[in-house]
């Protein structure tokens, strides 16, 4: 039988959320339903329900930054039990035959891409509903275990800003004598602070002003530059191995790409509505490279999890109740965060 579950959704492209119900499916012999107790917005959440990556599917329950408890397991699965702290990200499904989900890299999935938590078509055909709502239904391989150091919480945005900003950070192989730039200090950049300090790189936050240069530093950074001053760009001229670009908004790549060293690596996880413009003599001159990266696999993510609870490394979050959450949306649009809103499910 299916569960009836109290939800927030966006009826239409662009419209504010409001309280509804999703039906959730029956376990299955592989499911694991899920209490959830905090969600994290993310801005890929604004992205589509304002239809900015292309049309979107409505009603739309965003949310793929999922913290809560077990409730109930299918006969198959061994794995989790009734009482575990869970969480899911922005994945519920995958081919797992093709060579990118035997890889572990399950986001890459040739076999048909993989099934989103929200906007997205599960091989059944039912639309998927994210984690704005009181209860999901998810097959158990795409579940990881939130380590009992890490507080629910602030936990919850690791299971898609944390991950975006690890996996390239560990993929780019950020540790120590590495020089990392981080730009945008919103809810992927400030992970991407604390997981590049972590990882024992030397971390520059560039940010558009220095009104957050404090918390910057206290996040972990070693400096921390306004890209509004056009003395940042002069003075870092040439000094990054790595850039990692969380910004939502098109750049002026040249100007970034003239920060990195030879070979170094500007990787974009920041995905902007609009079209970008770069030119190649930008990047040709010291074989730089401009790339991007997707979230990270299902076990890349438990990994993630795990390094942030030996590194006691959580988010810094605003909780909020759900009748705040299009408050929250028009404050992330204006770049007022510090740094990820999380809805306690409890008030959904
Ligand atoms: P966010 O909290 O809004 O942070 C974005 C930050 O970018 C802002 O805090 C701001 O930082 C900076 N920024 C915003 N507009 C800007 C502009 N016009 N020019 C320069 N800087 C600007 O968003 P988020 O949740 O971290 O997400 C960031 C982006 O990553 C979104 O596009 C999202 O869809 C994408 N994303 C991608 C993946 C992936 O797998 N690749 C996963 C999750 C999210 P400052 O105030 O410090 O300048
Ligand atoms: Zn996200
Ligand atoms: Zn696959």
């Amino acid at each position: 039988m299916t569960t009836t579950v109290a939800a927030f959704a966006a009826p239409a492209a662009k419209a504010p959320l409001e309280r509804t119900t999703v039906e959730r499916r029956a376990v299955r012999e592989q499911d694991v339903r899920i209490e959830i107790h905090y969600s994290g917005i993310c801005h890929s959440d604004l992205h589509q329900v304002r239809e900015g990556w292309g049309a979107a599917i409505f009603p739309m329950v965003p949310g793929h930054e999922i913290a809560g408890l077990v409730v109930e397991v299918g006969s198959g699965v061994t794995r989790y039990a009734v009482g575990d702290r869970v969480g899911v990200g922005c994945m519920v499904d995958s081919c797992r035959s093709c060579e990118n989900c035997r890889a572990g890299l399950e986001q890459y999935c040739t076999g048909g891409g993989p099934v989103w938590t929200y906007n997205s078509r599960g091989k059944d055909g039912e639309v998927t509903y994210g984690g704005y709502a009181r209860e999901i239904v998810v097959d158990a391989d795409f579940v990881v275990r939130i380590p009992d150091a890490l507080p629910l919480d602030a936990a919850a945005p690791l299971l898609c800003a944390g991950i975006t900003t690890y996996s390239p950070l560990r993929h780019w192989q950020a540790g120590p004598g590495k020089k990392v730039a981080v730009v945008g200090l919103g809810g992927l950049g400030h992970l991407g602070v604390k997981i590049g300090h972590a990882l024992g790189a030397e971390v520059t936050v560039l940010s558009q002003s220095l009104r957050k240069r404090e918390d910057g530093l206290r996040l972990g950074a070693d400096h921390y530059h306004a890209t509004a001053d056009p003395a940042t760009f002069e003075q870092l001229k040439g000094t990054f191995d790595l850039i990692l670009n969380t910004v939502s908004a098109p750049l002026d790549f040249a100007a970034y790409f003239a920060l990195l060293r030879t070979d170094g690596a500007m990787v974009n996880v920041g995905l902007p509505e609009e079209p970008v413009q770069l030119t190649l003599q930008s990047l040709f001159g010291h074989r730089r490279s401009m790339s991007s990266s997707g979230i990270g696999g299902i076990a890349e993510t438990q990994e993630m999890l795990d390094f942030c609870a030996a590194h006691g490394l959580t988010a810094e979050i605003e909780l909020i109740t759900a009748d705040r959450i299009n408050e929250a949306y028009d404050r992330l649009l204006d770049g007022d965060v510090r740094y990820r809103f999380v809805i306690d499910a409890a008030t959904i």
